[in-house]
């Protein structure tokens, strides 16, 4: 409930003119991030007072119009925004969204909406569909799910460490429910352990139906460090997250453990698609992808590197459906394998730590809860909570698939091209 100063304060700032509230502003009586709020619902107003300050007190301009000009925020949903999303706002960033596909995954029809500037990428992951279809489609398979979060927390002694990892394979249950009391959606799925010193880092993994998560399992683990510390009153956590969750770092552990879904998806290529569509040989990709994706990403130490550009699909794709962009560093990380199986190619994406959600975050701002709709996963799933989270990650899977295969075959083409070329070159003997 809104107290009346509360309502006396805003009508306040709302009955002044913009140059009288920029002025407050600037004389610290009201602060910067706090102009929404100030003029609520008026989201519009309350950013172009914010821009005016901007230009006139930040990057002034001798230009006749200035820069920030050029940067849009009339149109624009800000209620979604205003609190959850972005602070000190000042417009919004337009990035073209484009589509792909559709792809046949899993038997379905599913377009794939990418949101990048860069050019060919869209065009090639469509190619990389259109042959995918034209041998049946591809299927994929979520082998693991879960949200992790790590905190670190400090004991005053080695036997204290050991006692604390033996009470949370012991007395699991005990901090499994402590977890749950705080969601209606988590569920706790294992605390992995791991300490250096006095150092105890504990890697809870848990069910976040059809959000990301990251929010959830925080919450879940700040309540079983409660119920911890009851049973190990000298205890001290240092910090909720001591990056052995990891989120957006590079990590081992994700590669190896997962984080998020681990998603498979793969696809049988007929080889007169191969020739036809993608100008390439079966044996010539084949050999590529060994010499590339495997032998060269381990030449350069790469953990969870090993594919062509599976950051690019998975970088467009989270921005068109409003995941969160820096979990690329993990989520993006693959394995591409190919293998002639007869005449065919055998083409899969093996990734294990795809983050995302289709409630929460960046999900339910207009334009990126309409791309999730387009796909079938806007929101939760009411009658099975986690399986629009799960389509939304069979989609990533299956996109970079299509990206895999088709830059794979172009670099295979390219080979083949210059093998050709420098054939024809060849003096005539
Ligand atoms: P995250 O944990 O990904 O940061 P949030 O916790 O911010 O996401 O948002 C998820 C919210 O959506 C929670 O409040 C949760 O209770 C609600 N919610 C509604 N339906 C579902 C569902 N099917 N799965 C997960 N969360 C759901």
């Amino acid at each position: 409930m809104m107290r009346m100063s509360q309502i006396l304060q805003k009508t306040k700032w709302a009955a002044l003119s913009n140059a009288e509230i920029m002025k407050a502003v600037e004389e610290k009586q009201l602060a910067f991030y706090a102009i929404e709020q100030a003029l609520a619902p008026d989201y519009d107003r309350a950013i172009e007072i914010r821009r005016d300050i901007v230009k006139k007190n930040w990057c002034p301009s001798s230009k006749p119009s200035h820069p920030l000009d050029a940067v849009p925020f009339q149109n624009y949903n800000w209620e979604k925004v205003v609190g959850q999303s972005c602070e000190n706002i000042i417009g919004y960033v337009p990035i073209p969204v484009g589509v792909a596909g559709p792809l046949l995954l899993d038997g379905n029809r599913v377009s794939i909406p990418m949101a990048t500037t860069e050019g060919a990428l869209i065009a090639s992951t469509h190619r990389g569909a259109s042959a995918i279809n034209s041998s049946g489609g591809c299927k994929t398979s979520v082998l693991k799910e879960g949200m992790t979060r790590a905190p670190v927390v400090e004991v005053s002694s080695l036997e204290e460490a050991a006692a604390l990892t033996k009470f949370c394979e012991e007395n699991f249950a005990v901090l499994k429910a402590a977890f749950e009391s705080t969601t209606r959606f988590g569920k706790l799925n294992s605390i992995k352990t791991a300490v250096a010193g006095r150092k105890v880092y504990l890697r809870f993994t848990a069910f976040t139906g059809d959000a990301m998560g990251m929010n959830m399992i925080t919450k879940g683990c700040d309540k079983a460090l409660e119920t911890l510390k009851e049973h190990f009153p000298s205890i001290r956590v240092l910090a909720l997250s001591g990056n052995y969750c990891t989120d957006k770092k590079p990590s081992a552990i994700n590669w190896i453990e997962g984080r998020g879904k681990t998603v498979i998806a793969e696809a049988v290529i007929k080889s007169d698609v191969v020739l036809k569509t993608l100008k390439c040989s079966v044996d010539d990709i084949v050999s590529l992808n060994v010499d590339k994706n495997l032998i060269g990403s381990a030449m350069a130490g790469s953990v969870g590197g090993f594919n062509a550009h599976a950051a690019n699909v998975v970088a467009a794709v989270y921005i068109a459906l409003g995941q969160d962009p820096a979990q690329v560093v993990e989520s993006a990380t693959c394995i591409t394998t190919m293998n002639k199986v007869g005449e065919d190619l055998l083409i899969s994406v093996t990734m294990p730590s795809i983050e995302v959600g289709a409630v929460g975050g960046g999900t339910g701002l207009t334009s990126q809860r309409a791309l999730l709709e387009c796909i079938n996963c806007g929101g939760a799933n009411e009658a099975e909570p986690g399986a629009n989270a799960r389509q939304v990650a069979r989609v990533v899977a299956g996109a970079v698939l299509c990206g895999e295969l088709s830059l794979m075959a172009g670099l295979a083409a390219g080979h083949l091209l210059s093998a050709h070329m420098n054939l024809n070159r060849k003096p005539q003997q």
